[in-house]
C-alpha cells in the first residue's frame, strides 16, 4: 500500500486544480518559504478526516477553503482526493485504488466519497483503521512535533512507536481483560468464602 496521488482543488492555497503523484518511496516537496508545503500535508490529514481546525493550522475549519489573493476571488468550496494503491489489500476493499474525497462548502457542509460513492466519515475511519494511516496514528508528524517526540519521556516515545506499529490497540484490549480478570478473581475469592460459610 502507498500513496499514490494527491489532488486539491480550492484547498488553502491551491485554487486550480493541482495533482502531486507520489511513487513507492521517499518523496521530498521543496520550495520557498510560504509556498503551500505544510499545505500539502495539511490536504492529507484533512482527507483522512482530521475535524480539529487547529491541527490544519487555522482558526476555523472554513479557513481550509481558498480565500483569495489579490487578483484571484475567494472560492466556495475546498476539495481533496486521495488516492491509495491498495495492490496488496492492505484495505479491507476489493479495489486495487482507492480514492478518498473530502469536500467543504463555505456554508459549512462536509461531504466525503470513496471510490466516487457517497460515503460517512465513520466508513473512511474504518476503511482505513487496521491499516496504519488514518486519524491521530501519528502517521503525519508536524513541524516541532519530531522535537516533541526525541524529548519525550522514554515511556511515552515507546507509547508513539507502540501507536504507529498498531500493538497499542491490543496493549490497550489486554489492560481491559487484564482488569476483568481481576474482578473475576475477587468475585471467585468471595464465593469460595461464602460456600465455606455455609457448610
Ligand atoms: P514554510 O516553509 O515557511 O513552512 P510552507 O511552504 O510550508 O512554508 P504553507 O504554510 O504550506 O507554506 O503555506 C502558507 C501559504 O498558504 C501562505 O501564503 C498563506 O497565505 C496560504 N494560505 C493558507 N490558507 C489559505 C487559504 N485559505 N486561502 C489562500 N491561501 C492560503
Amino acid at each position: 500500500m502507498h500513496l499514490k496521488s494527491l489532488t486539491l482543488r480550492g484547498f488553502k492555497s491551491f485554487a486550480s486544480a493541482t495533482t502531486l503523484r507520489f511513487e513507492p518511496g521517499i518523496t521530498a516537496v521543496v520550495g520557498p518559504n510560504g509556498s503551500g508545503k505544510s499545505n500539502v500535508v495539511d490536504a492529507i490529514a484533512w482527507v483522512l478526516g482530521e475535524q480539529g481546525a487547529k491541527a490544519l493550522r487555522g482558526g476555523k475549519m472554513e479557513d481550509v477553503i481558498f480565500a483569495g489573493t489579490a487578483g484571484r476571488p475567494p472560492l466556495g468550496r475546498a476539495e481533496v482526493t486521495l488516492t491509495i494503491d491498495n495492490n496488496d489489500g492492505a484495505l479491507p476493499i476489493e479495489f486495487a485504488e482507492v480514492s478518498i474525497t473530502r469536500r467543504m462548502f463555505r456554508e459549512g457542509s462536509s461531504e466525503y466519497e470513496i471510490n466516487g460513492e457517497s460515503a460517512r466519515l465513520l466508513d473512511i475511519q474504518e476503511l482505513l483503521s487496521d491499516s496504519g494511516i488514518g486519524r491521530e496514528m501519528h502517521v503525519i508528524v508536524g513541524q516541532g512535533q519530531l522535537d516533541a517526540v526525541l524529548q519525550a519521556r522514554p515511556e511515552d516515545r515507546r507509547g508513539f512507536i507502540e501507536e504507529a506499529a498498531g500493538v497499542l490497540k491490543h496493549r490497550k484490549r489486554k489492560e481491559k481483560a487484564l482488569r476483568k480478570l481481576d474482578a473475576m478473581q475477587a468475585n471467585l475469592t468471595r464465593i469460595t468464602d461464602l460456600t465455606s460459610e455455609l457448610r
